[in-house]
């Protein structure tokens, strides 16, 4: 997509903090970290949100929350816990289009969410 920051991103055109990168997807930094831990995992394939996803894209969402994993506890994360957090339209916090799962980290976490 043209005009889609994360294509953007992808595409080398914006920098990013990159943590990982592969030919699926990529992750960085979020620019506005929300707690010490603030990771993007962003498909490389846009897809604007859960909305947009079909049988085809099962494999990659199943492949980024076990990425989220992984990442997690090679941060130390895995014994004090972490969040991965996706949000479906505007309504909801959504405010780059293009389908990415935040991973949080590093201090409390209140139930239920803002
Ligand atoms: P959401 O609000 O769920 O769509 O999340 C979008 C996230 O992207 C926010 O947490 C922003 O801080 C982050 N973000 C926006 N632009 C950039 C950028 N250029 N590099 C890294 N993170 C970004
Ligand atoms: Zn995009």
């Amino acid at each position: 997509m043209e005009n889609c920051i994360f294509c953007r991103i992808i595409r080398g055109e914006i920098p990013s903090r990159k943590i990982f990168e592969d030919e699926r997807i990529l992750v960085i930094e979020d620019i506005t970290p929300q707690a010490p831990l603030h990771l993007l995992l962003v498909s490389k394939k846009h897809l604007v949100n859960c909305l947009d996803l079909s049988t085809q894209d099962d494999d990659l969402i199943g492949y980024i929350f076990r990425k989220a994993g992984e990442i997690a506890r090679q941060k130390g994360y895995a014994e004090s816990g972490f969040r991965v957090v996706q949000n479906n339209g505007a309504g909801a916090g959504q405010s780059v289009f293009h389908i990415h799962f935040h991973l949080l980290a590093g201090r409390e976490f209140t139930w239920p969410p803002g």
